[in-house]
């Protein structure tokens, strides 16, 4: 896919230009790396090798950065650690203190106000985990954590105690020990490998661990959920597709939070899963000024289909320790969905969920469509506010006879 013009020449704030001008595809571009070989730079381990991960990187990649920026890159290596691959610091409107992107990846000072509520594992993950390295909360699946590094760190990451081991977590999987426990419990049909990123292992290491997986007879179905497609693409090579091709069903769960993110790049490497057969879906997670937009949620959502995508979750931001400046309100969520749902194409519509704090799993939340259940009748409202009823009897069945007339008060 070619490249469109460049995405930095509206003098708009990129996350608040026109809805057509969100969903076209562009290039990342070189920036600063103009001059390194196309070999180099097209090599995912180069792109990793050569990572900003120190303020003095961020200081000379991104002169404007503010003293909020700076305090917080300073202290980012005791929380969560800094980096960011240069293909996608390249996103990054160094003119925008509030850049989508930037707030994503640039550490905050905002970041060491911990509220009382907050939890370094909002999700209760370590309380759920039989053996390190693996979470067993849901009656039929498990989370097999496969590394604590990322291509880049996401600075409301919910396992941030975890990932970059800033905060010395020293997390260490038990491969043995996970596939041991998987193996002795039937009752688990699905595997989701995440992390950290597991598409940072070796194609070697992961064809090893999948094909572990794949050999108990009880696995049905395997997962990968990974942000390396959209942070270094380069790592979707042709090798690492046909090996995973080898263990369907296998799903890929991506994560974008904002159309920018998918560059033309992106769209390629993407199209690379789904050519080797993958379903893929997409996890976003609602941010304050990266896509609290109904416009710049629908654009990323009708992109992620253009891309093959289809969109599964939108999160409420976890109560992870110092994002309350990242958090959007449920009911900006709640305005987003109701923008959402019969405005656009079913396919791109995500369930906006609440993980429970706590470690009580997805709670999907919805705008209210039922507006009462009475003698005979369902109250509903589409889209658009327009009121309608199905006819039902109190228990269930189909009514013998018309439903009563609809009183005003029933409909508050
Ligand atoms: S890629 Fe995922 S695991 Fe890694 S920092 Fe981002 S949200 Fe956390």
């Amino acid at each position: 896919m070619q490249a469109e013009n460049s995405s930095k020449d509206s003098g708009e704030p990129p996350s608040r230009r026109p809805f057509q001008a969100l969903k076209k595809f562009h290039s990342a571009g070189r920036g600063f790396w103009r001059d390194v070989p196309d070999a180099d730079w097209n090599d995912w381990r180069w792109q990793m090798k050569h990572r900003i991960t120190t303020v003095e990187q961020l200081q000379k990649f991104l002169p404007a950065l503010t003293p909020e920026e700076l305090a917080g890159a300073k202290l980012a290596n005791h929380k969560l650690a800094l980096g960011v691959t240069p293909y996608f610091f390249n996103l990054i409107d160094p003119a925008d203190e509030n850049c989508p992107i930037r707030r994503q990846v640039v550490p905050r000072i905002e970041e060491t106000s911990t509220a009382s509520w907050e939890m370094a594992d909002p999700c209760g993950e370590d309380s759920h985990s039989p053996v390190p390295g693996l979470v067993h909360r849901y009656p039929d699946r498990v989370l097999f954590l496969v590394t604590d590094r990322c291509a880049s760190y996401c600075r409301y990451c919910t396992r941030s105690r975890l990932v970059s081991n800033a905060t010395g977590y020293d997390f260490h999987p038990e491969f043995d020990k996970q596939m041991a426990y998987i193996a002795a419990h039937p009752e688990i049909r699905d595997v989701l490998l995440s992390g950290g990123d597991p598409l940072l292992l070796s194609d070697e290491k992961l064809e090893n661990l999948l094909s572990r997986l794949r050999a108990i007879p009880h696995v049905e179905f395997l997962r990968i959920g990974t942000r390396i497609p959209i942070f270094l693409p380069q790592r979707v090579t042709p090798e690492l597709c046909a090996m995973l091709k080898q263990f369907h069903p296998l799903f890929v769960s991506v994560h974008t939070n904002h159309p920018r993110e998918l560059t033309t790049e992106v769209h390629d490497a993407l199209a690379r899963l789904a050519d080797a057969g993958i379903p893929l879906g997409n996890q976003s997670v609602l941010l304050k000024h990266v896509n609290d937009d109904a416009e710049v949620m629908k654009a990323l959502m009708q992109k992620l289909l253009m891309c093959r995508v289809k969109p599964y979750y939108l999160y409420q931001c976890d109560l992870i320790a110092g994002s309350a400046h990242l958090r959007a309100s449920v009911a900006k969520g709640l305005e987003i969905m109701e923008k959402l749902r019969g405005h656009t194409t079913g396919y791109a519509v995500p369930q906006y969920v609440i993980d429970a704090p706590g470690g009580g799993g997805k709670v999907p939340i919805n705008p209210e469509y039922v507006l009462c259940r009475n003698a005979g009748r369902v109250l509903i409202r589409n889209f658009e506010g327009k009121i309608f009823e199905y006819p039902e009897s109190a228990d269930g069945k189909p009514c013998g006879q018309p439903p009563l007339k609809v009183e005003e008060s029933e409909l508050v």
